[in-house]
């Protein structure tokens, strides 16, 4: 193969129509505040924090001197028998906002290494107190926990998991907690706590005994923000301590603010055993995630083995990289300092006002939203998703980037947008709804 400059042939992108986008790319070039600058100059308001990731907006010069000065220090070293000082640092400004007892972390390189590692945590935790037939695990309906295997058995979301059925081990779906009857609610419905009790049923089906975790994202956040019912995540909570499961909360988009508190398991007063978070850990500068566990799931995964024996046999190369930890103790410190997640809860009224007020236009099915977190469904038209997929780039050639999960569009604004910014995310999606 031949290399020439401007060839688009051989990257194979990723959740990307490869050829259409190749027939029409849209290119982000520069990043500054919350605007994108595209490989035409032209200036794109970024309506979904990227992929949910950049609540500081783009370009914060700390986070990338930190990760320089970093790279200048130490690039890499070993994480498994030797560890960087970065690594505790990061591991204790993350557990100063998770809620007690959630006090240990645990450094992987993305949502879905995080979801894997939630799931072995699971097991070897009811291994370690000698219950180690509880191989069994729990999702719902619509849910996303990422790509890898493990996070794809838990998926509630056709696309992603129908070609790779034959790999995936033992997972029960619940229903998921959408109603027609409640579109346009906003914020959390009030009916519906009462479809946690599938897992009720799912115990009675199977055992309690056999199920080792439960993972639910508190907001459902790729199928288009559904936000929990009034008492949903409660009774969750109280089935699991009945049988002797396991709750996890996937926080991946729901962590470091979205809700207007630090994570959605404070916001909505329900303490899981396991957290899975990355995306805003470092605002997206740098590929991280991380499994935060009760104390007492560290302490009895690593007291089950003799003292000078590897207790849990997991981890990445590059869990903890070094660059990756300067750019989260940059962001967790800027979160910190600027009270960051206050200006989310701020900013969360004069945003959900705006977005509530699309439900004007005729080719909106509902709309949904928390914090700083919305979704408008369109109508469908023709095949699933086509309306969605028009949009969106309709959108962007109109100066916006909006994350789009079939006919839904989620804006998720970064923190630090102005009032004008909201104004002119909501302007330009008026705009698409028009034509749409
Ligand atoms: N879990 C949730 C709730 C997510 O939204 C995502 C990604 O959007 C993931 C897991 C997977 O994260 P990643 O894409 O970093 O692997």
């Amino acid at each position: 193969m031949q290399y020439t400059a401007n060839n688009l042939e051989q990257h194979w992108l990723p959740f990307t129509a490869n050829r259409a986008f190749k027939n029409n790319p849209r290119i982000i070039v520069k990043g500054e505040g919350v605007y994108f600058t595209d490989h035409n100059g032209n200036q794109i308001i970024d309506g979904s924090s990227a992929l949910f990731c950049c609540p500081l907006g783009h370009g914060r010069a700390e986070i990338a001197e930190a990760v320089y000065r970093q790279l200048l220090e130490n690039d890499y070293a070993a994480p498994f028998g030797s560890a960087t000082p970065g690594t505790f640092e990061l591991a204790q400004k993350v557990a100063r906002i998770t809620p007690d007892p959630i006090n240990h972390i645990f450094f992987v390189n993305s949502g879905s290494e995080s979801i894997d590692t939630a799931l072995k945590m699971a097991m070897a935790y009811h291994r370690a107190r000698g219950e180690g037939q509880r191989t069994r695990f729990v999702s719902r309906e619509r849910a996303y926990h990422g790509v890898n295997i493990g996070g794809v058995s838990l998926s509630g979301m056709v696309k992603n998991r129908e070609t790779f059925g034959a790999v995936m081990p033992n997972v029960v779906c619940m229903r998921h907690t959408w109603n027609e009857e409640y579109a346009f609610t906003r914020g959390q419905p009030e009916h519906g706590a009462e479809l946690a009790n599938d897992l009720e049923r799912i115990c009675e089906t199977y055992g309690g005994s056999t199920i080792a975790a439960v993972f639910v994202e508190p907001i459902a956040g790729s199928t288009g923000c559904l936000v929990p019912p009034k008492g949903y995540l409660e009774r969750l909570r109280q089935i699991c301590d009945e049988q002797g499961i396991l709750l996890v909360f996937d926080e991946v988009i729901t962590g470091f603010g979205r809700t207007g508190s630090a994570f959605a398991s404070q916001e909505f007063g329900v303490t899981p055993d396991l957290m899975t978070m990355a995306k805003a850990l470092t605002n997206g500068a740098q590929p991280m995630g991380a499994v935060a566990v009760r104390d007492e799931i560290y302490n009895t995964i690593t007291e089950a083995a003799p003292e000078n024996a590897i207790e849990f046999f997991h981890g990445y190369t590059y869990s903890g990289h070094p660059a990756a930890c300067a750019a989260g103790i940059a962001v967790q410190d800027i979160f910190y300092n600027e009270n960051i997640f206050e200006k989310a809860r701020t900013l969360s009224e004069y945003f959900l006002d705006n977005l509530y007020s699309l439900q004007q236009f005729d080719c909106v099915r509902d709309i949904r939203g928390y914090g700083l977190i919305g979704a408008v469904e369109l109508k469908a038209k023709g095949n699933a998703g086509s309306r969605g997929g028009a949009a969106q780039i309709d959108l962007f050639q109109k100066g916006m980037h909006v994350k789009f999960t079939g006919d839904t569009g989620i804006i998720a604004p970064p923190f630090v947008s102005e009032e004008r910014h909201i104004d002119e995310m909501m302007d330009k999606f008026r705009a698409m709804l028009k034509d749409a």
